[in-house]
């Protein structure tokens, strides 16, 4: 499997601006923020990415969500805010490392009515 700058970034062999880190989890500060805040969730096992996720990362996704749930009230974010996930290339994803964007402080507006 090819290493990236996500496995760097948790291995400490490259900084990133550390919000939170568990033992399963870290959360970084997005380097080309979209929003006021703009976080990445990121598993510390490799998960290419959401689609190819199994039954044995049930745990770890869960753990995922209540990360977010965390960070947000760590960050008194008001309970405003979005998660994104990019799942391949023509998705967006450009980094095969499984990650949630947790955006917050501006409208996405994915849905309007
Ligand atoms: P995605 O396009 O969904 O794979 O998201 C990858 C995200 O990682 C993008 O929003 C990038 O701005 C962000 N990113 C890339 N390199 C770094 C880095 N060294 N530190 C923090 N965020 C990064």
């Amino acid at each position: 499997m090819t290493e990236t700058i996500f496995n760097k970034i948790i291995n400490k062999d490259i900084t990133a601006d550390v919000v939170y880190e568990d033992k399963r989890s870290i959360v970084i500060k997005d380097i080309n923020p979209q929003a006021p805040t703009h976080l990445l969730i990121i598993p510390k096992k490799t998960i290419t990415m959401l689609s190819l996720a199994s039954e044995d990362d049930r745990e770890i996704l869960g753990h995922l969500m209540l990360v977010a749930g965390k960070v947000s009230k760590m960050l008194e974010l008001d309970d405003t805010f979005n998660i994104v996930i990019n799942n391949g290339a023509n998705a967006g994803q450009t980094i095969f490392h499984l990650h949630l964007h947790l955006l917050s402080g501006k409208s996405l507006n994915l849905f309007p009515v």
